[in-house]
């Protein structure tokens, strides 16, 4: 997500390094010592083999593939469907996804991915079968790098071990093709469960949403979910995210559960509603900005915030 908040705790664990007379103490970030999140208590746990991922059933065969050691606590999903499954995102690539998924279901997998930063594509490499939206900024992010990734590995970034035999020095986002290009509209048949694909740029622009309108769950990527929202990258479009997050609250009577990539799998569709206010109040300049990093800003809106390039906000 953000290069700057790294270097933002890159300076404070140094800080702390520097004054703390226990190592052990300062090697555990804030962020880190608050897991879990409440929330999880009320989930179903599902074993699985590798202690880096965390797994919950959240919805009728609907896994959440929690990544809770590092700072992002990317969360991928895998829907399964009579004849085949999706797997919506595939993490950050730091452990073994694919094993993850074997481990969970025998049917034949797609890749989809909410949007293509490098904490959602991680192990899209894996996998045979890739769909993509038709953007440029796809196309550039499917030829991997380096430089995110290695980010995500800086101080303060990790929670716990790093998986056993994983090589920080060689950890890069490795490339991927795209196998099938989708676009606004299209319904990807599972076999018993079909998925709608809805684009909402902003965020990036090839964001997108996925409904899963008999069961009432809707795939929120990074559009929405309940931490502070990141809209401060230059592929972020503010114009586009208000578009979005509009058409998604208007979906939100159809809807019985919201489910986001960071964080926390599970929120109530009430927050489309609660979102898409909270976004015009920044918008209108009604709400203060908190400083966050140079050039950046937060603003809060009751539970909901948002991180934003400094005055920027305006329409
Ligand atoms: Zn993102």
């Amino acid at each position: 997500m953000d290069l700057t908040r790294r270097i933002e705790r890159a300076a404070l664990v140094f800080l702390a390094l520097s004054t703390a007379s226990v190592f052990a103490q300062a090697a555990i970030p804030e962020w880190c010592r608050a897991l879990p999140h409440p929330e999880y208590k009320t989930l179903q746990r599902v074993a699985i083999s590798d202690p880096w991922f965390e797994v919950y059933k959240v919805a009728p065969a609907v896994f959440a593939i929690y990544e809770p050691h590092q700072f992002e606590e990317t969360i991928s999903y895998l829907i399964l469907g009579d004849k085949r499954a999706l797997l919506f995102d595939t993490g950050m690539g730091i452990s073994d996804l694919r094993k993850v998924t074997a481990e969970l279901t025998q049917l034949p997998i797609v890749v989809l991915n909410s949007h293509t930063h490098n904490d959602h594509v991680g192990d899209n490499w894996q996998f045979e079968t890739i769909y993509g939206m038709n953007t440029d900024f796809t196309r550039k992010n499917a030829r991997g790098s380096r430089e995110d990734a290695q980010a995500e590995l800086g101080p303060g970034q990790i929670c716990g071990d790093l998986p056993k035999g994983f090589d920080p020095k060689a950890y890069a986002t490795r490339p991927w093709k795209i196998t099938t290009y989708i676009r606004d509209g299209d319904r990807i048949d599972l076999g018993g469960r079909s998925l709608e694909v809805i684009a909402t740029p902003g965020h990036t622009p090839d964001a997108i949403c996925l409904l899963d309108r008999a069961n009432g769950l809707l795939f929120s990527g990074d559009t929405y979910y309940p931490a502070t929202i990141w809209l401060y990258r230059p592929e972020t479009d503010l114009d586009a995210y208000a578009a979005s997050i509009h058409r998604l609250a208007a979906l939100a009577p159809q809807i019985k559960m919201v489910l986001g990539e960071h964080n926390v799998p599970v929120a109530s569709p009430s927050v489309l509603a609660r979102l898409v206010t909270a976004f015009e109040a920044v918008r209108a300049g009604k709400i203060a900005p908190t400083p966050a990093a140079p050039g950046e800003v937060i603003y809060k809106v009751d539970e909901i915030s948002f991180r934003m390039r400094a005055a920027e906000s305006k329409h």
